[in-house]
Parts: structure tokens; sequence; C-alpha cells
């Protein structure tokens, strides 16, 4: 074998290697006309193989058919590799350019071999293409080198091979260098071709990543395929840590975000990748680098496969802390209550009545308190609107620091809080915590200069077991809390279903009220009250029964509260104090000249502008003397408008009308504004009788009233007398009158003129 073969040889394996090279990457278009580069020079190589005899004479047949193939060859990779650079505007140029490369090479390689123009035609294309790898690939690094240069050489090498025949003793030389830079120029395309296909990448990456971080919101994206996360750095300097690193940021994130939210992010994101939500949004709060809690409205979609499984999921953040503070503001102004800072009505009632149609607490129970100060108003005579302002301050204060963090405490209005207690365990845990709110509560206040002691009742509601929405709930625990209060107030009461029996019935009793007003079945028993300085009854006090039709006598306790809560204690009171003075005339046209006869009057009586004018009507009409009437009131009755319940009352003793102050000890009892009232008769109230026989500081105390009364020059009487050693004392003590079982019952009225008359 001659050198030329070898020669030839070479080049052959060099331009099939190259050919399998660029078939690899064959999907590129590019690539795909190197290709045919590359398959033609090893076919014309194949070609000169069966020539060598002939010594390129080109004359056998498969020599020239290899020879045309590989023009062919070389033709479609020049118009694959132009048609979509310059010619991709117009097919038909194909139809010019094909000849003319067909023509041109027919010169180059088989008609003028050795001749010289087709040398040099060759050895400058190589040189211009040199040049034109450089302009083309100028953003790739290496490869543009290695063609670049191999092309130039390959050119110069012809050239200088033309002038001196360097290579014409040694043909293996020459192939060789050939098929080397042969290979070379290919394989420095292909990494161009890398090179930049990589550049393109990174700047695309670049621009896109540059674009997502100059933008106002935050990017995140999971890779469910590749179980990665990429969180932008925008996102992350919403919480002032940009400069982690992009590896750690998920877990970051993640653990910042505020444990409330996190459930509710988490199911959210559970139900969009289980395609139960057409998009993902949540808005959570997050804490940030300064420990302060910032809002994120988070937004997203997933991508998902044919199976239908979740492969990538994109979304945005964008920083809402300013908008939702703008809305905690107005939320602020809409749910907050201005005197104490703590929730409003509208906002326990809305947090309730979400709690009816959360699927998230089926199962869960939670409980409502009620919680409402015993006799607020005295407490705000005391000390002012403006201190009593203060005052709920300190309650609503207490109250919270008594309650789980994540319960709602809100005022419901006057002296009346609601607490909504979340997932409780039992009854129990709910009552030991209505128990600390009150034990703080009966802890010492100070306002201004005064020390205030106060007490509260409370009441309990469970739900969802009582009560279906936020209206009837609260009305169950606000009955609770009314029956604490009748139970002697300072407790707490949890309500069961006989409760709202009893106020059904309360409600029947009050319709039934007003027919009663009507059919005159409000009757008066009259207790006698006897003198001990000459042993007679010198008067009664009145006291009312209703004849009810069907559930016969009622005491007054039963009805009394209600007939001022609707009002008829008016019309009820007015027909009383006619009675009671017609009974007094009667008395007194009997013979019987100072029997006097006491009644009770209510608060909302003695508030009733008429008041005085329509007493003293009642008195005209009957020609009465004022001085055998006497109305009693009670302690907590003056104190409701203090000034102004002092003037009425003198009006009526200008009238003639004695004022007695009733269950005297059970109220605010304080003898330094006894000093200032305009009364004429004491009643000690039974609960200090019942225990002054067997209690020496009951009797203490008796002695002390009365005494103090003596100086003021009141009368005493003495109420619920029923023993006759509590009657002993009361002698021994200077007790002007008693009133009790021990004499007499409450008794109707032809008992009590039975009982009067036949002395
Ligand atoms: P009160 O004014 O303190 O009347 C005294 C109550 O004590 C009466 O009950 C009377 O029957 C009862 N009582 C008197 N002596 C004894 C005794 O020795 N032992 C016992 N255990 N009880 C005794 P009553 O009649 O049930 O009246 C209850 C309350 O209803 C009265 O308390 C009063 O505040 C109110 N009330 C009664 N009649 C009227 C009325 O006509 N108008 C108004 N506004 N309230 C009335
Ligand atoms: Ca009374
Ligand atoms: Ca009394």
């Amino acid at each position: 074998m001659n050198e030329l073969v070898t020669g030839i040889i070479f080049l052959a394996i060099s331009s099939f290697l190259l050919s399998i090279l660029f078939f690899y990457f064959y999907k590129n278009s590019k690539m795909k006309s190197f290709f045919y580069f590359s398959m033609s020079s090893f076919v014309y190589t194949l070609s000169f193989l069966l020539d060598v005899p002939e010594e390129f004479t080109g004359v056998t047949l498969i020599s020239n058919i290899l020879l045309l193939t590989g023009t062919m060859l070389l033709v479609n990779g020049l118009y694959v590799f132009l048609i979509d650079k310059i010619f991709k505007y117009s097919k038909y140029i194909r139809v010019i350019v094909i000849p003319f490369i067909l023509i041109l090479s027919f010169d180059i390689f088989v008609l003028d071999t050795n001749g010289g123009f087709s040398y040099f035609l060759f050895a400058f294309l190589m040189i211009f293409i040199s040049s034109i790898v450089f302009v083309f690939f100028k953003n790739a690094q290496i490869g543009k080198y290695i063609s670049g240069i191999s092309c130039f050489l390959l050119g110069v090498i012809y050239i200088l091979d033309f002038y001196t025949e360097m290579f014409s003793d040694s043909e293996l030389v020459w192939y060789f260098i050939h098929s080397i830079l042969f290979l070379l120029i290919g394989i420095g395309i292909i990494i161009c071709y890398y090179e930049i296909t990589q550049v393109r990448l990174t700047q695309a990456e670049e621009r896109y990543r540059l674009a997502l971080e100059g933008a106002n919101e935050g990017v995140f994206e999971y890779d469910f395929k590749k179980n990665t996360t990429y969180i932008s750095s925008k996102s992350m300097s919403f919480i002032g840590r940009s400069k982690v690193e992009e590896h750690k940021r998920r877990a970051l994130w993640d653990l910042l975000i505020h444990t409330e939210d996190y459930r509710e992010m988490k199911d959210k994101l559970k139900r969009h990748l289980n395609r139960e939500t057409e998009q993902y949004t949540c808005e959570y709060r997050i804490k940030n680098k300064s420990n302060k809690y910032i809002w994120i409205n988070a937004r997203g979609k997933a991508l998902f496969d044919e199976v239908g499984n979740p492969y990538k999921f994109t979304g945005f953040h964008t920083n809402i802390t300013e908008r939702k503070k703008h809305e905690e503001r107005i939320n602020y102004l809409a749910y907050y209550d201005e005197v104490t800072g703590v929730y409003n009505r509208a906002y326990i009632s809305k947090k309730v009545n979400e709690l009816q149609d959360r699927e998230f607490y089926k199962g869960e129970k939670h409980a409502l308190l009620v919680i409402d100060i015993d006799d607020f108003k005295y407490v705000n005579d005391l000390i002012g609107h403006v201190q009593g302002d203060f005052f709920l301050k300190v309650i609503s204060e207490r109250i919270k620091s008594c309650i789980p963090n994540n319960s709602v405490l809100s005022r419901y209005s006057g002296d009346e809080f609601i607490v909504l207690l979340y997932n409780i365990k039992n009854i129990e845990s709910v009552r030991e915590i209505s128990n600390l709110i009150l034990e703080s509560l009966r802890k010492k206040i100070h306002v201004m200069n005064h020390e205030i002691f106060i007490s509260a009742s409370s009441g309990i509601t469970v739900f969802p077991d009582q009560g279906k929405n936020f209206q009837e709930i609260f009305m169950f625990a606000e009955i609770a809390m009314n029956k604490a209060k009748e139970l002697g107030k300072n407790r707490c009461v949890v309500f069961n279903k006989n409760m709202n029996d009893e106020i059904l019935e309360r409600v029947l009793l009050e319709n039934n009220m007003y027919e009663a007003v009507e059919n005159e079945e409000f009757i008066i028993a009259y207790q006698l009250q006897k003198d001990l300085k000459n042993d007679k009854f010198t008067g009664a006090e009145a006291l009312v029964r209703w004849k009810h039709p069907e559930k016969g006598l009622i005491p007054p306790n039963k009805f009394i509260p209600l007939a001022e809560e609707t009002g008829l204690i008016i019309p009820i009171g007015e027909l009383i104090l006619r009675e009671a003075c017609k009974k007094i005339k009667f008395f007194q046209e009997k013979g019987m000249q100072d029997f006097s006869i006491s009644v009770n009057v209510s608060s909302v009586q003695l508030k009733s502008p008429n008041f005085v004018a329509s007493l003293n009507n009642i008195i005209n009409e009957i020609d009465l003397d004022p001085k055998l009437l006497t109305l009693e009131i009670t302690e907590s009755i003056l104190m409701e408008s203090f000034e102004l319940n002092i003037k009425k009352l003198e009006k009526l003793r200008e009238l003639g009308i004695k004022i007695a102050l009733d269950d005297f000890g059970t109220g605010y009892s304080s003898f330094n504004y006894l000093v200032k009232l305009p009364i004429d008769i004491l009643k000690i109230d039974k609960s200090f009788i019942d225990g002054v026989h067997k209690n020496p500081k009951a009797k203490l105390v008796v002695e002390g009233i009365i005494s103090f009364a003596k100086k003021l020059n009141f009368l005493v009487v003495a109420e619920g007398v029923e023993e006759i050693e509590q009657l002993e004392i009361l002698k021994e003590q200077d007790c002007d009158k008693i009133q009790g079982y021990i004499f007499s019952k409450p008794l109707f009225e032809s008992e009590l003129d039975r009982m009067l008359l036949k002395k």
C-alpha cells in the first residue's frame, strides 16, 4: 500500500468520524448541514480511493457515481445551512444555487484536480470561511479558535503547497495534516454551537431572573420532578432575607409563616394540588428579620402531567402589609369597642356565626360566656361617666388576663362582656375560667381617689349543643347570667333547657299581665305593723298579689320585675296606690284617725315624670290626709339618679306624704349619705332581724342602726320579726314599730277589716 492510499484512508476515517459526530447532533438543523458536508467529503475520499490506480482520472463508473453523490450531499448541506439564514424567504433560490454549486464543485474536484485555479479557489475559500467563523461564532469561547484557525491553516497549506510543492514527496504527511485539520474544523464547530447555545440559555435565564427580580412581586416555583424550590430574592427581601442562599430559602420561608396561618396555607395548597381549586390563593402572616409579622398574598397555579400529577407549581408573592394595615384600621373601627379597645358585639357575632358554618370545626365544642358587673349603676354614679370608662377598661383587661390567647373578648353593651372560648375540653374547664374571671374582678379597683369593690355574675352556654346562631346562643348565655343574678349575684351559672322553659313562662306571664290590668286581677294584702309604745296596730304595708285565673295567687317577686321591664308597673302601681288610699280613708271614716298605710314604689314609677302629679290627683280625688300615706323606697332606687330622686322625695314630703327607706342594710347602706336623705322612717331589713338574737355581731349592728336613726329623728320599723327573742331585743333597743309574722301575716281586705274593726 503506497503512501497516497494510506493518506486518503486517513482522510476517509476523519471525515467518517466527523459524520458520526455530527449525526449525533442531527436534531439541531445547523448540525444537519455539517453532517451533509462531512458525509460528502467521506464519499469523495471513497471515490479518490477507487481512482488511485488511475491517478485521479475519474474514469471508473463507481467513482464517478461516488463523486456525484458527494457533490449532492455537499449541495444539500449548503442548502440546509443557508436555508434558515438567507434563503428562508424564497425556495426558488435553490433552483439557481444548486446548478451553480454543482458546476463549481465539478470544476474543483473532477475536471481540474491538479489545476492551480481550483487549488487557489479552495485555499481562499478556507481562509474566507475562517474569518466567517470568527464573525459567525463571535459569542463562542474556544470553538471559534479551533475551527477558525484550522480553516485558516488548511487554506495556507494549500497555497504553500501550490508554490513550494513541499508535500510532493510525502503524500502521507499531506493527507495526515489535511485530515487532522479537517477533524479539528468539525470539532471546533461542534464546540462553537455547544458554547453558543449554552450562552444563549444562560442569557435567557438571566433575563428571566432579572425580569422577576425587578418586578414588584416575588416569585416561587416548586419543581416536583427535581424536588427543588426556587423562591426569588424579591420574595426574600419582603422578610429582609434576600441574601439567604437559594437552597435554604424554602425551609426558612415555611418556618417563618405564622403558626395560626400555616394550617390554612397547607390546606389550600393541598386542595389546589388535588385539583380541587382552579387557582391557589392565600393570605398569611410571615415573620421578618425584625421579628414583626408582615402580610403576604400568595397565588399560583400548578401544571399537571397526563396522569394528573403536578410537576410544577409557580406563583407570585405580594407584600400586602400596607393593605392589611388599612383593612385592619377599617376593621378596628368596625369591630372594636371605643371605650375598652376590645372587640364589639358585631365582631363576636360574626365569629360565632362563622363557627356555625365552618366544616373545619366539625366535632368541636365552643362556649360563650356572658359577664355582667353587679350593680354597675352605683359605680357609675359614684365616679362619673368619664371615670366609668376607665373603670370598664380595667375590667376588660382583667378579664383578658384570665382567658386563653385564642379566645375572643368583646364588650356587648354597658357593663356586659362576652367571651368566646374555642374548642373547649369540657364544661368544667369553662367554669374554671369563669371563676377565675369573677375572682379577679373582686379585687380592689382604684379609680381616682376611690377604692372600688365589685362583683360580677356570669352565664355560660356551650354550642352547638345549645343555640343555632349567635342570637340564640347569646340569649341562652344571658338567661344563665340573669339566673346567676337572681340567685344572689357574684356567681356563675351554666345554661340548661329548664331555664329556657322558665323564660317561656315569663313571656306567657308577660302577655297575661296586660289582660290582668284590665281584668283587675291585682289585689292587695295588708301586713299590720304594731307600735311598741302602745302595743297597737297603727298601720299596715300594702303588698300586691296577682290573682291569676289559672295559676292562682302569684307572689310579687314573680311578676314585679317583669312589670318593671314592660312598664306595666305604672298602671299597676297607680291601681295599688288608689286602693291603699281608699283603704286609709275607709278606716278613717270608721274612726281610726291615725291608721297609716305604706305602699311600695318601684324605681320605674319614681322615674316617671307624672308620678308626683298623679299621686297628688289621687289624694285630692279621695280627699285624703297625706300624712297617713307612706311611700316605701329602697336604697337602690334612690341611688339610680340620686339628685333627681332626692328632689322628688322632697316634693312629696312637701305634700305631707311620709317616706320610708325600705330594706335598709341590704344595699349601699352608708351612714354618710343617710344624713342627706329626706326620709321619715327607716325599715331595718329582715336579714338583720333574722340573726339578732343568735349572733352578737348582728345585734350590735341593729343597735347601731337604731341609735343612729334615732339621732336623725327617723322612726324605726323592724321587718320580718318572727321570734319572741327578736322582739325582746328590739323592745330593749327602743325600736318604734314591728312588722312580721309574729303579729300578722299579710291579710286580704276582708280579714284585715275583721281583725281591725272587731277591736
Ligand atoms: P318588701 O317591701 O321588703 O316586703 C316585705 C316582704 O316580707 C313581704 O313579702 C312580706 O310578706 C314578707 N314578710 C313580712 N314579714 C315577714 C316575716 O316575719 N317572715 C317572712 N319570712 N317574711 C315576711 P311579699 O309580699 O312577698 O313581697 C315581696 C316584695 O315584693 C316586697 O318586699 C316588695 O319589694 C315587693 N312588693 C310587694 N308589693 C309591692 C307593690 O305593691 N309595689 C311594688 N313596687 N313592690 C311590691
Ligand atoms: Ca316594703
Ligand atoms: Ca322590706
